[in-house]
């Protein structure tokens, strides 16, 4: 099948079901093309895109610099491997670690992969350190999300996505997010402790800057490393660079993703000098990772995004989206949480599928969070008449429920 087609939609629709693996269930829509907030679909139908391709697209679709960019870098050096240095990379580690905690860089091609870096540097950094043997344990929390690959996967505490796939990765503990009593069940065994700041597919939570202190206080009495999972709340999602910056509080590595490269596959680990000098030749790489074609968009989306007008873009439409839900009067919402552009709304009841729905038809792209939440995690580029928007279809989605 071309890329350009006569099909019809059920026709395109009934190849991708007879030869793609179903471990996504999808909506009846085929996606052709997008611009900012808006997606298309190849019958014409126009949606405003509050899923992002899962808070990735941040500077939404068919970004004219982006398109820019990467056509100027693919008519020069797509990949070298990592056998070799190249400018775009060297410039995005730059950027990225003079911006925050970190001093080095290790790049990936996914959030998963990023964890796993993590999982890794953890590992050979307590080895090393503490010359003992058993400091393999990992903590993470419930409801946290991690990736789907075998270690991060030992890191995502949910029953489904775990079950079919044991044994994984040992030696994990899941601790309760945000009670600090639990803390001290974080022994002297521990290597690593991974959080979200803010949970993302667990629902929306925020970990308080208190939680996040007594964790960082904990850490450091037994000698393990704080890891953010950044990969989802990072990179202005919050309207600040980090979801950390509020708390104040800095981790020893850091892992983001998913906006990055603005829609391009790429992964980060970022991580002190003190845990990135246990690595040392051949002990981690990747075939892709890095390449100058993604971290030239990257460059590009990273400056954008961590631009001072940019980042109060987001909170200030931020602010008037999460005012905008809390306004809402409905009995089918209990509440309204997050913080910048990741925002949450918990369902009175197991709605949220049924509200992902019913956007298809009400030109909305959504997703949810488990059973009972919706993500609302637009492209930081939304506007406030877009977000009005999103709120009238959404009242008209709610009152039909
Ligand atoms: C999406 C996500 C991951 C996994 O990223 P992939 O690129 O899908 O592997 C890890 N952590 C968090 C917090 C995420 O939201």
């Amino acid at each position: 099948m071309a890329i350009t087609t006569d099909l019809t939609t059920a026709q395109i629709i009934a190849r991708g079901e007879a030869h793609i693996v179903k471990t996504y269930k999808r909506p009846p829509i085929v996606l052709s093309h997008g611009r900012g907030v808006r997606a298309w679909d190849t019958d014409g139908r126009e949606y405003l895109d509050f899923a992002a391709g899962i808070a990735v697209n941040a500077l939404g679709h068919a970004d004219a610099g982006i398109a820019a960019v990467l056509a100027e870098q693919a008519a020069k050096l797509i990949h070298t491997s990592n056998l070799y240095y190249t400018l775009p990379q060297i410039a995005l580690a730059e950027r990225l670690t003079a911006h925050s905690f970190a001093d080095r860089v290790f790049f990936t091609n996914s959030g998963t992969e990023a964890n796993e870096a993590a999982i890794k540097f953890a590992r050979k950094y307590a080895r090393l350190t503490f010359n003992a043997a058993e400091k393999t344990q990992i903590v993470c929390f419930d409801h946290a999300f991690h990736g789907r690959t075998v270690g991060s996967l030992a890191l995502t505490p949910k029953e489904a996505y775990q079950a079919p796939f044991r044994p994984l990765m040992p030696d994990v503990l899941v601790l309760p997010f945000g009670d600090p009593t639990a803390l001290e069940q974080i022994s002297e065994r521990v290597c690593a402790v991974f959080i979200e700041p803010i949970q993302g597919e667990g629902g929306i939570h925020e970990a308080s800057p208190d939680f996040l202190r007594a964790l960082r206080a904990r850490c450091d009495q037994v000698g393990a490393l704080l890891v953010f999972d950044e990969v989802q709340c990072g990179l202005g999602r919050t309207g600040d660079l980090w979801a950390h910056a509020a708390s104040g509080v800095q981790p020893d590595l850091m892992t983001l993703a998913k906006p990055l490269a603005g829609g391009l596959p790429i992964g980060a680990l970022l991580a002190t000098e003190r845990v990135a000098a246990a690595l040392t030749y051949g002990d981690h790489g990747s075939t892709f990772a890095g390449s100058p074609l993604i971290t030239a968009v990257a460059n590009y989306v990273f400056d954008r995004i961590s631009a001072p007008e940019f980042l109060e873009h987001v909170q200030r439409v931020g602010s008037y989206l999460k005012a905008r839900l809390e306004a809402i009067s409905s009995p089918l919402i209990k509440e309204v949480r997050g913080r910048g552009l990741m925002l949450g709304i918990e369902f009175a009841g197991d709605l949220a599928a049924s509200v992902v729905e019913q956007g298809y038809a009400h030109g909305l792209l959504l997703v949810g969070a488990g059973t009972s939440v919706l993500r609302v995690i637009p492209p930081l580029i939304v506007s406030e008449s877009e977000c009005d928007l999103f709120i009238e279809r959404l009242i008209a989605i709610l009152a039909k429920l």
